[in-house]
């Protein structure tokens, strides 16, 4: 047995298991529901799952809770089998369905039934709800509970052949409405819905619910260790108590471990889906969305967001992620990986008046600093170029240390110039006239003189850059009620401006533009002028 002891709780139990020769085979699974896309909490669980069934070399299922066909589409089957793909956690061979088991599902809630253990109630949503009472009130038995077992088989078939409407008839566990805990007070199995099925079309009109089909799916796939979030910590005594009552003869165990709660962020489909739905964001592969699919689309690696998780870990308390752990991952892979280039996001003219009108020189600069296999590039000097905004400053100010009247600037990879004139058209700066320094060494302004970077005016090319920002404005946003208050208006701006000409964007996608951060070509965007980038992080601050 391999000693996996220091990774996190859940491989201390698997240990022990294999310790006492519990199972042949660790089995796990990863079981959403189709109801949106996955979150970058869902690659915790996803990882955590995929990664003891190949450290034990197990088994990993991919399993749809595909139970309430009213939220579920084909289309979220479709981005969850892609995104559990990209990120490189290879599951069995073939993918899983609860309704695959609808059938066998049907013939344990007759067997519950048979056992006196189930009942048909014909009470309403509402009166349920007011029969369940409440931490501080037991609950009230249903005038239906002590039906006859021949009746409820009777009126359960009688739900499965749709003589019922929509709501009018359930099937509860018969288990305790006095129960301390909630969920054990004779929980809904079944309920009647009149709505196509993804996968099995309109074959039922009755769904088991969550908790019913999720059991059953574990034991009939042999999964060994149900892995799920702490808020299931109540639903394993359901979990348990429908295992010991069916005629079943494999016994999973749930564990919960702490959700993933990330810092700026919320992290539940249904939250999410407001924010798509409500058009807060563009649709589910925003880049300011946490799903995958934005966070690919951001510019994050596969690679980054396994880092992540093993980075975080797993443990049962409940914390808050800092988002900045997660920029620390894809900074510290891009550092290496990136190519660096110059863009001037916030343009503003500079003319190097001291240079002839038609001056033009090739500059050989490197694509990466500290990696000479990465190659070279070749940068055009101009007459006038582009710097950033920021990067100049009408008034002298002690702390201003980048370009202002009279002072001096090193253009990353060429002269040091100094500014003489401003000019300006309504009031509003158009143009900045400089000279540059003939005679210069590196040496000679070692430490003591800014560098900002440029491109040419005539060799670049127009970009659009999107720089995020996180989409809530208060970290803890996921424990707030009213959550879509906390919206960061500036979550998303927009700039226009320009980037080197001779860049191989085929070969690149990402790329680290120098002093403003990482920034990857919007994949929506591809081919089209101008080229638009999505920028991933900021980098430190340089200055
Ligand atoms: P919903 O809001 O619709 O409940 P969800 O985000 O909770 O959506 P599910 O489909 O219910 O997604 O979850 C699938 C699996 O992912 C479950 O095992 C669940 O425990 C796990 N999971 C969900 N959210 C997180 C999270 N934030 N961190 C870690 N695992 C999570
Ligand atoms: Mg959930």
């Amino acid at each position: 047995m391999k000693d996996f002891s220091k990774k996190n709780f859940i491989y201390n139990i698997i240990n022990n298991d294999i310790l006492k020769n519990k199972y042949k085979i660790i089995h796990t699974r990863f079981s959403p529901e189709p109801n949106g896309y996955l979150h970058i909490g869902h690659i915790k669980s996803i990882y955590l799952n995929f990664s003891i069934a190949r450290n034990y070399v197990g088994q990993f299922n991919l399993r749809f809770d595909d139970t309430n066909p009213d939220n579920e589409k084909l289309k979220f089957i479709h981005s969850i089998i892609n995104d559990i793909k990209w990120l490189g956690c290879f599951y069995y061979k073939k993918i899983f369905y609860a309704s695959n088991y609808f059938s066998q599902m049907y013939n344990y809630a007759i067997e519950l039934i048979n056992k006196n253990l189930a009942y048909v109630d014909l009470l309403s949503k509402e009166e349920i709800k007011n029969y369940r009472g409440t931490l501080t009130k037991p609950g009230i038995d249903s005038p239906y509970r002590n039906q006859s077992k021949k009746n409820n088989l009777i009126l359960f078939k009688k739900m499965r052949c749709g003589d019922f409407n929509q709501g009018t008839a359930c099937l509860r566990a018969k288990i305790d409405m006095k129960s301390p805990c909630l969920i054990m007070r004779d929980p809904v199995l079944y309920r009647i819905k009149y709505i196509n099925h993804h996968q099995t079309n309109n074959d039922w009109c009755i769904y088991p619910t969550y908790d019913f089909a999720h059991c059953i799916s574990d034991a009939i796939e042999g999964i060994t260790h149900s892995l799920c979030t702490s808020e299931f910590i109540e639903n394993r005594k359901l979990y348990n108590w429908i295992l010991k009552n069916i005629s079943i003869n494999h016994y999973p165990k749930q564990y919960e471990f702490a959700p993933l709660n990330l810092s700026y962020h919320v992290l539940s489909k249904r939250k999410l889906k407001i924010l798509v739905n409500k058009k807060i964001v563009n649709g589910w592969d925003d880049p300011r969305m946490p799903t995958i699919a934005g966070l690919r689309r951001r510019g994050y690696t596969a690679n980054s967001l396994i880092e992540f998780c093993k980075l975080i870990g797993v443990t049962k308390q409940n914390s808050l992620i800092n988002i900045k752990l997660l920029e620390y991952c894809i900074n510290k892979e891009l550092n290496i990986s990136a190519p660096r280039i110059m863009a001037v996001i916030d343009p503003l003219l500079l003319i190097i008046n001291s240079l002839p009108k038609d001056y033009y020189m090739h500059i050989d600069a490197p694509n990466h600093p500290n990696n000479p296999n990465m190659g070279k590039k070749d940068i055009i000097l101009t007459r006038e170029i582009y710097i950033d905004k920021k990067d100049f400053s009408e008034f002298y100010t002690k702390s201003f240390k980048k370009l202002t009247l009279f002072k001096k600037v090193k253009l990353r990879y060429s002269y040091v110039v100094r500014a003489y004139k401003i000019l300006k058209r309504n009031n509003k700066i158009v143009a900045i006239l400089c000279n540059h320094e003939k005679y210069q060494t590196n040496k000679n302004y070692k430490n003591k003189i800014s560098v900002i970077h440029w491109v040419s005016k005539d060799y670049s090319l127009p970009a659009e850059f999107r720089l995020y920002e996180n989409l809530f404005n208060t970290a803890n946003v996921e424990n707030k009620v009213n959550f879509i208050s906390y919206i960061n208006k500036n979550s998303l701006i927009i700039k226009h401006g320009f980037i080197e000409k001779n860049i191989n964007i085929d070969s690149n996608n990402t790329f680290q533009f120098e002093r403003e951060g990482y920034f990857c070509l919007d994949k929506n965007h591809l081919g089209k002028s101008p080229i638009v980038f999505n920028r991933i992080t900021n980098m430190r601050k340089q200055n």
